[in-house]
């Protein structure tokens, strides 16, 4: 792979969509750079007695649109690229949806998996004490994201009230449902992929029993794993970061996510589940309808993409796919339902959340659905006619939709009309 950087290849797409437009010079100027990132390292006592710190960040990219939105990643590469490459990312994710926010990130450079769960508390708060002053309801709202769940935010929002000195749940989404959260955000994620793979279903030529391959058993592939199943598909195919099982006939997926709740790993069930083991890089490549990535950034690059066999991709993982990926399966004819589009969902029920929080008044899970429904529906749809029209890919499209509602509220900020005449 070339030697640009990760969020080199994502203003790729930032440039493709402002050629397709009648964009002001002023508008990318803003967008090509964020706004704040701060760094820190956070010290934390260990259980036995001695100190260790680890590097961790928070960008907020761009606030036009509202406070910063984004989540917390905890995780042994996490890296200042990533980080803001993650949260330009949910700035067009924000603006694909049209909530209200601007788009940020955090994250920890650390694998919570080699601490107790009294270290990743303490770590939790020592971040939280770090970037008090930087979060707050209407400045920017951290979530879950990669090896961070519901727990940690509720271990955070605890310490942000001890801070602020007042109970302040809008401060984070994703919390425990005791503690402000909403009822629908763990499977919002993958549920929103869901609705929009079922919404187009027929344009994307995916019949009702169409095969699945996930890459990734996180939240949102086991979620996806279950919704889509429960639907009357198969899948066909898991993998997790230690490996791969595929069963042509479909996996029993209920049983595949109580032994992932259980601590099991996916190739460890493979007998039991009459799947043979297969090399995790082998995933893509099998024989499946719809191929999702649901892991981490980069896993279909120039190198592999030829190999996919699926006529769509949906990411519900953040930047799965490379733009060298893109040229390649753009010319294969392979459909990619793009990450801002496609996991989109767990954003919109946080900003459900963050709504609920703020009136004190709870919706319950059918409201949620329905709302998050409508909302995938409208946008997947503007943007499937956006590709149409302009012949395009999806992910273009979605750019173009993002973009001119970035635009539109740049310029409305704006102080342009006092020097142009
Ligand atoms: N981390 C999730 C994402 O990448 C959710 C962000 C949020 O809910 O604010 O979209």
């Amino acid at each position: 792979m070339s030697d640009d950087t990760l969020l080199d290849r994502a203003l790729i797409r930032l440039e493709e969509a402002a050629s397709h437009l009648q964009i002001d010079p002023d508008v990318i100027e803003k967008l090509k750079y964020p706004r704040e990132t701060t760094k820190t390292r956070l010290m934390i006592r260990m259980d036995d007695g001695s100190r260790k710190s680890f590097l961790a960040w928070r960008c907020r990219y761009d606030d036009t649109r509202g406070p910063t939105k984004g989540g917390i990643r905890f995780h042994p590469d996490a890296s200042i690229e990533e980080v803001e490459t993650l949260a330009f990312w949910m700035t067009f994710k924000c603006a694909v949806m049209n909530l209200p926010y601007g788009g940020g990130k955090g994250a920890v450079r650390v694998d919570p998996h080699q601490l107790s769960k009294s270290e990743v508390e303490r770590l939790s708060r020592a971040y939280v004490q770090a970037f008090a002053r930087i979060i707050g309801p209407d400045r920017d709202i951290p979530a879950p994201d990669v090896y961070t769940n519901a727990m940690i935010m509720g271990w955070m929002a605890d310490e942000y009230g001890q801070i602020v000195g007042q109970v302040s749940p809008a401060v984070i989404t994703g919390k425990p449902i005791a503690l402000g959260g909403s009822l629908g955000r763990n499977d919002a994620t993958a549920r929103g992929g869901f609705y929009l793979v079922r919404h187009l279903a027929r344009e994307l030529g995916l019949d009702r029993a169409h095969t699945v391959a996930i890459q990734g058993f996180g939240n949102a592939g086991q979620f996806y794993a279950l919704l889509s199943a429960a639907d009357g598909n198969k899948i066909v195919a898991v993998s997790d970061s230690t490996g791969a099982i595929h069963r042509p006939e479909g996996l029993d997926v209920t049983r595949l996510v109580a032994g992932k709740e259980a601590g099991r790993k996916v190739a460890d069930m493979a007998a039991e589940l009459g799947a043979k083991a297969i090399d995790p890089a082998a995933l893509i490549a099998v024989e499946a309808d719809l191929l999702v990535p649901a892991a981490l950034e980069d896993m279909i690059d120039g190198d592999n993409a030829g190999s996919i066999k699926a006529r769509v991709v949906l990411e519900l993982a953040n930047g799965p796919v490379t733009p060298d990926a893109d040229k390649i399966l753009a010319q294969r004819g392979v459909t990619v339902l793009p990450d801002i589009l496609a996991n989109a969902g767990g954003v919109t029920v946080s900003y459900f959340e963050w709504v609920q929080n703020r009136q004190g008044y709870y919706w319950d899970l059918d409201e949620i659905h329905q709302r998050l429904l409508k909302i995938v529906e409208r946008e997947g749809r503007a943007i499937w006619s956006i590709a149409a029209e302009r012949k395009v890919s999806m992910r273009s499209a979605a750019y173009i939709h993002a973009l001119g509602r970035l635009a539109t509220a740049i310029e409305a900020h704006g102080t342009q009309p006092f020097f142009v005449s």
